[in-house]
């Protein structure tokens, strides 16, 4: 199996002492965070600066808002130039930190139009304890359901004011990203497209690694974790005509090459991971 890593990764010590963190450099102005169990992007135009404004994409369990935090200001950023927090989807380990991280103020929420009402609360997609217990017995398991459980896992956190973005429309915003519907992994899955960057944001739409696989590189999340299977294999199609050549998931390192080479890969693994 390829694996590609991108740039010189480098640990960066948060103030949240449970989370381990792996900050990418992708180009000037983004950078991929590889957290304990879930990651996230951080945006700027162009090299990260003392008051630069900044775009986060994604912000891990409720738990490790610390921790973004800290990835951030160890790149000399502030809470107080959050321009923006983007969101893939409304599972709890890629919106839980965003509630403490916005902290009242006016910074816009987004995710694609099809996934607000996810974020409202209105529908819910969850894998829960009756997908989980049947399989405590997998590889990895155990050790990621007390971390996660450690760090909010089993909060449903309601973003209300919560907006959508229209596909294809490139936002206003530190990194200019352009959402990408992906459904499948939820029925709104949003992938974010960084044109100037040439990369890919997947999310859970693809992913590189992840606790209870084996593999590394390409591939999807195990298969009790998508609302919609058949969805989520028909949006590797689209990751895989996004052009992109770099492309940063929600789990795992960032990976480096074709999109279109790595969407076959992932869907070559959707039969094991199962
Ligand atoms: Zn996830």
């Amino acid at each position: 199996m390829v694996n590609r890593t991108v740039g010189a990764r480098r640990t960066v010590t948060s103030d949240a002492p449970m989370i381990s963190t792996v900050t990418t450099p992708v180009t000037s102005g983004v950078h991929h965070v590889e957290g304990q169990a879930a990651g996230w992007t951080i945006l700027t135009d162009g090299a990260p600066r003392r008051g630069a404004a900044w775009t986060l994409v994604d912000a891990g369990y409720p738990g490790y808002a610390a921790a973004v935090r800290g990835s951030a200001e160890a790149l000399g950023l502030r809470l107080a130039d959050l321009a923006a927090v983007l969101v893939t989807h409304g599972h709890v380990d890629h919106v839980g930190g965003v509630a403490e991280l916005v902290g009242g103020r006016d910074v816009p929420v987004l995710t694609g139009e099809a996934e607000v009402a996810h974020l409202h609360g209105e529908v819910t997609e969850n894998t829960g304890p009756r997908d989980l217990l049947p399989r405590l017995h997998r590889h990895g398991m155990l050790p990621w359901v007390v971390h996660v459980s450690r760090h909010g896992a089993t909060a449903h956190p309601r973003l209300p004011a919560a907006g959508g973005a229209p596909d294809g429309v490139p936002l206003d915003l530190p990194g200019r990203p352009v959402p990408l519907t992906t459904p499948g992994h939820t029925s709104g899955h949003t992938c974010w497209h960084l044109p100037d960057a040439g990369a890919l944001i997947t999310g859970d739409a693809l992913v590189t690694g992840h606790a209870l696989s084996r593999d590394t590189g390409p591939q999807v999340l195990p298969g009790f974790f998508h609302a919609d299977r058949a969805g989520m294999l028909a949006s590797l199609d689209l990751i895989g005509d996004s052009g992109a050549g770099t492309l940063l998931p929600g789990h795992g390192a960032p990976w480096h090459g074709p999109a279109a080479e790595a969407a076959e890969q992932a869907a070559r693994t959707a039969q094991s991971h199962l």
